[in-house]
Parts: C-alpha cells; structure tokens; sequence
C-alpha cells in the first residue's frame, strides 16, 4: 500500500460490526468480561481502547513500524519515551530542540538523574564526542526548529549501532507522509500529533511508533503505568485530520517553495531557510532521506522593529505559536517559543530578534504573497 491510500485504508478500517467506514468513538472506561480474565482483548480504556487502538495501529503503519502509541500530548509521548531511561542514564540532545522538550529534560528529567549533553546533531562529529559509557540514547528533530538545520538520519543510527544506543527522532515536521526514520535507523519516532498530522488547530495529541516488537511493549507498559493516554474522541478527531494528510501536506509544501524562492529573490531580507532551497545547507541530505521539504519557513528581516512591524501587518498570517494546520500562523521564535534561550546564546544560533518563522498554511498563494508583500513593504 503506498502512503496516500494506507491514510485511508491503513490501520482499522470502519467498523466491522456495523460497516460503518469511519471507526465508531468508543467512549467507554471498562469492558464486561465472560469469565476472569476471558475477554475480547479490552479490559480497562488506560490500557486499551479500540478506538485509540485504532490509531495507533494507523500511526505503526504509516512509520512502517511494528507498534503505536497515542498521548494526551506531545510532551506526553516525549515524556514516557524519557521514562525508559533510569538514574545515572546519559542522553545526547539535539541543541534546537522544541523548547518543551529542553524543559522537561534540564527541569524534571535531570531530577531524577537522568543527565543531557546538547549539541548540534548535524554534525555527527560532536554527537561522536559527546558519547560516554553511560549515555543511552540520541534525540533529535530533523528539520529542527526554527533555523531547519538538517540531521542526516542513517548516519546518526550507524553511530547509535555501533555504541548500543536508541536513535529517538521526533518527526513532528515532515511527519511519515514526506519523511519515515524508522527506515532510516531510528528506534522510536515521537510526534506532536497537535500539529500536522491533527492539522485543524482543534486537538493536542501526541504519538509514537517504534521498529522492535520488545521496545514497543517496554512503551505500552510505561504508557499504562504512566497514564498520559489520547481519549477515545480525540483520538477520532485525530484519524479524521490524518485522512487529509496527504492533500494537506503537498498543498503546504508547493506554497512554501513558492514563498521561499520568493522570499530569497527579494533584495531586503538578510536570510532564507527553507531545505528546499538548492542553496541551504542541509539541501542535499533532505532530498537524500525525506520525500519533501515540508511547510515550514523561517526567515530574517534584519531588526526586532521590522519582524513586529510584519506580524501587525499581515491579515492571512495569525500571530501564533504551533504549526501544521491549514490557517497560516507567523512567529518570532525568539520573542516567543525560543524566549527562555539567553540573548547571547541565540544571537550565536541564529536565532535573531529579525527573525521571523512561519508555518504555511493551505490559503490561496496569491493572497499570502500579497499579504507578506505589503507587510514587508
Ligand atoms: C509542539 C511540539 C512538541 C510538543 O507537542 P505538544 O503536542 O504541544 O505537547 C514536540 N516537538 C515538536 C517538534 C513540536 O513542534
């Protein structure tokens, strides 16, 4: 089955019962048994739910894995993948991580012993460095947030073999549909389900895909111990979203590169980043390892004045943090998601005060052009 046609008939199709072809919300806590322990595979709605089941049968298969999880979050999901690693454990983080990622890593996780060494993981030289005897894993994101540096993914899991360590990408931005990393060497693949593959801006979930059966049951039972499940209704909104992923995210990506190509043509902007430019960085290893470049842009208009002066001024662009949905949304990474990074450290970065990210949306390109025009102008 190939991508378009499993968003639609991977996973559980309908309902057998009725023949509904949508699976039904099973809003239901617990599950008569026939006899101790004699039941139909559901027990308690924590530990399974058919219609969560659903979906995560959904997201296995469109990461070409052999199991899936749904949370209540992203950060859920990342949270109980952290939950695997014990006191004196070792991680090598991507230094452009999500921020909430870095949150819960430098102000829960660390608590609890578990310690990380940031880097930049599109050079597989400083992940080699940062290695110890205890480090476990590597995790990272690819493209990352919000300056799109490219990680080559093989790479990195022929490092990670050969040390004995989980390889964890959280492919919250190209999403299966453009990029599977699990075919790439990775372990575990995370995603804020909030964004893309949700892609309405109307739930927050998260989810998870692993390539060994072991590792994935290691995951269910920290699933079920921890509790941060995806409820049952949610988790259809979801599947409702994931049906246009394909339609959505080709649409994001052809007016992405017009904007970018657009963008870097013009003679006021200091710098573009988008991976499908021929001339970014990370061009080469994107088109090697991801089937698209995605919709997400980021670029500098040279001062903090000028990047607040764009976000009063578009009309089509919300001021928003997230991404992935069909409404184009407009932020300034270091006056917002990026804020809690010192001044220095971000200039270092590249993450500017001119710095503007955009996540681009399904709307008319005509009309963004026009909007980001005489925004800028
Ligand atoms: C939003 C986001 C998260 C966190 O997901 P939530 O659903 O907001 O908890 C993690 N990683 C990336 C790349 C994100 O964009």
């Amino acid at each position: 089955m190939r991508i378009d046609t499993k968003l639609i008939h991977g996973g559980v199709f309908g309902d057998e019962e009725t023949g509904a072809v949508s699976v039904p919300i099973y809003q239901v806590s617990t599950y008569r048994q026939e006899a101790i322990g004699k039941h139909k595979g559901y027990e308690y709605s924590r530990t399974g739910n058919p219609t969560r089941a659903a979906l995560e049968a959904l997201i296995a298969e469109l990461e070409n894995g052999t199991g899936g999880l749904a949370f209540s979050s992203g950060m859920a999901a990342i949270s109980t993948v952290l939950s695997l690693y014990s006191q004196g454990d070792h991680l090598v983080v991507g230094d452009d991580i999500y921020g909430g990622t870095y949150r819960v890593l430098s102000r829960v996780f660390n608590r609890l012993g578990i310690e990380a060494t940031y880097v930049d993981t599109s050079r597989l030289d400083q992940v080699k460095e940062a290695i110890r005897p205890h480090t476990r894993a590597v995790y990272m994101e690819t493209p990352s947030n919000p300056l799109l540096k490219v990680t080559d993914i093989e790479g990195l899991a022929d490092i990670c073999r050969e040390k004995n360590l989980h390889l964890i990408v959280d492919n919250t931005f190209l999403t299966p549909y453009w990029q599977n990393p699990l075919d790439l060497g990775a372990d575990i693949v995370v995603h804020s389900a909030t964004k893309y593959l949700g892609g309405h801006s109307d739930v927050v979930a998260g989810l998870i895909a692993v390539k060994d059966e072991d590792l994935g049951e290691e995951l269910h039972f920290l699933q079920n111990s921890i509790g941060g499940i995806l409820p049952p209704h949610d988790s259809w909104l979801l599947m409702r979203g994931m049906k246009t992923l394909g339609l959505r995210m080709r649409q994001h990506e052809a007016t992405a590169a017009r904007l970018a190509e657009w963008l870097a043509r013009r003679g006021d902007i200091a710098s573009v980043y988008y991976p499908g430019l021929t001339d970014h960085p990370g061009h080469e290893t994107a088109s090697r390892q991801a089937r698209g470049f995605g919709g997400m842009i980021s670029f500098d208009v040279g001062s903090a004045e000028r990047a607040e002066q764009v976000l009063e001024r578009t009309r089509y662009f919300t001021l928003a943090e997230s991404l992935g949905a069909v409404e184009s949304l407009i932020s300034v990474p270091a006056r917002m998601t990026h804020a809690s990074i010192p001044y220095e450290r971000r200039e270092e970065l590249g993450i500017t005060e001119g710095l503007i990210r955009v996540s681009v949306g399904v709307e008319d390109v005509e009309d963004l052009l026009e909007d980001l025009d005489q925004a800028l102008r």
